[in-house]
């Protein structure tokens, strides 16, 4: 068996999965470190849970090579792997209380005494708050109490990897939030290597260190939740983490430290983050976060500034989400509300005519 002798705690290369003439996965190439929290994040169907089951073990890549730990992972079937899946369903099963579940992979570990078993056990209940239930069946405790039990069940084998498919998507939404900072500090505890599966992008940069945004078997971006959301490299990694003003935009000139872009959407020129790919002359897209758009009653000073009127304002509280139509787009802005607790909280009212403005540095450049 190949070893490596150094290199990344994993390394995925050129890997790609066909099944028949359909190619699910296609030459992903990928590192993660030991001890991060690694998201695959994308749409339905992109690839993502045929690469965990690369990872698993439970398919064979059709071409390139898996290294764990330093180990070439060609022909190694699950059970030799350092590696343990968590699936969606949890798959605990419902005739056997909430200890014999978390202690159920532990009965054929070898050298592993009864005493040893029920050590191991005890600290896997301890770890994710499951002790007072351990008697219990899993019909007798809740929906995230199920999900710590499958989770105590898979760090209990003691994986060096742990694969996570959509851990969190059978809890409903805030049970979730609160599962998510959970799940981060049993990882932390245990320093285990969590890759997690989800298509949902807001628990992706909760959770991670880091984050593998997918498209049709590709791995399109990868980065910190930070990298992805303020420096998205392409239209599609914008558009998927979070929401997105986008315009179509013309390269004029480079303006040290800006780009000039003509914009005929925001009724001319705007300056922009500058982008080393733009060439005067290019199409191009230009993409703006919703709050990062600034709304003012007054014209505010320097750059990139356009007069509309407050179309739309759906009102959360904390902050709300204004629709403001200019005379040639509809652009949206998120602003927080002020600290006041009156009608005045809000920036703006329906109907007000309000100035847009952004910062260059705000501006993103997107040629692909
Ligand atoms: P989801 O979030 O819906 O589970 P996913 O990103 O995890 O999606 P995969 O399950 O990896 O997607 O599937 C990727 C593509 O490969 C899909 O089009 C799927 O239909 C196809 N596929 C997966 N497994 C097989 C298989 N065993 N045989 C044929 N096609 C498969």
């Amino acid at each position: 068996m190949a070893v490596e002798e150094t290199g990344p705690f994993l390394r995925i290369e050129g890997v790609s999965k066909r099944f028949g003439t359909f190619q699910a996965v296609k030459d992903v190439n990928l590192t993660v470190e030991k001890g991060e929290i690694f998201s695959l994040l994308g749409g339905s169907g992109c690839g993502k849970t045929t690469l965990l089951r690369m990872l698993a073990g439970f398919e064979e890549p059709s071409e390139g090579r898996i290294f764990l730990d330093g180990r070439d992972m060609a022909g190694v079937p699950p059970w030799e792997r350092p590696v343990h899946m968590m699936f969606q369903s949890y798959a605990i099963f419902p005739h056997m209380t909430v200890a014999a579940n978390v202690g159920y992979g532990l009965k054929h570990e070898k050298g592993l005494s009864k005493a040893d078993r029920a050590a191991r056990v005890a600290e896997m209940l301890d770890l994710v708050q499951l002790t007072q239930f351990a008697h219990r069946k899993p019909h007798q405790i809740s929906g995230g109490q199920r999900q710590r039990v499958a989770l105590a069940r898979a760090l209990a084998r003691q994986p060096k990897l742990l694969l996570l498919d959509e851990p969190l998507a059978a809890l409903d939404k805030k049970l979730r939030e609160h599962t998510q900072f959970e799940l981060m500090s049993i990882q932390q505890r245990t320093g285990v290597t969590f890759i997690v599966v989800t298509h949902d992008q807001e628990e992706a940069m909760t959770l991670s260190d880091r984050i593998a945004v997918m498209d049709k078997g590709q791995v399109k971006q990868v980065g910190t939740p930070t990298e992805v959301y303020e420096f998205p490299a392409s239209r599609f990694v914008a558009g998927f983490i979070g929401s997105v003003n986008s315009f179509e935009a013309t390269v004029v000139a480079r303006e040290a430290p800006w780009l000039r872009l003509h914009v005929p959407a925001l009724g001319g020129d705007v300056l922009a983050r500058d982008s080393a790919a733009a060439t005067p002359g290019q199409p191009v897209s230009l993409a703006i976060r919703p709050e990062k758009m600034r709304i003012a009653k007054d014209r505010p000073e320097g750059p990139n500034a356009v007069a509309g009127h407050v179309k739309d304002l759906a009102y959360f509280g904390k902050d709300s989400l204004y629709r403001i139509a200019l005379p040639q787009a509809l652009v949206q802005a998120h602003a927080v509300n002020a600290r006041r607790g009156d009608e005045g909280a809000r920036v703006a009212d329906w109907d007000d005519e309000v100035w847009v403005s952004f910062d260059p540095s705000a501006a993103i450049v997107l040629v692909a």
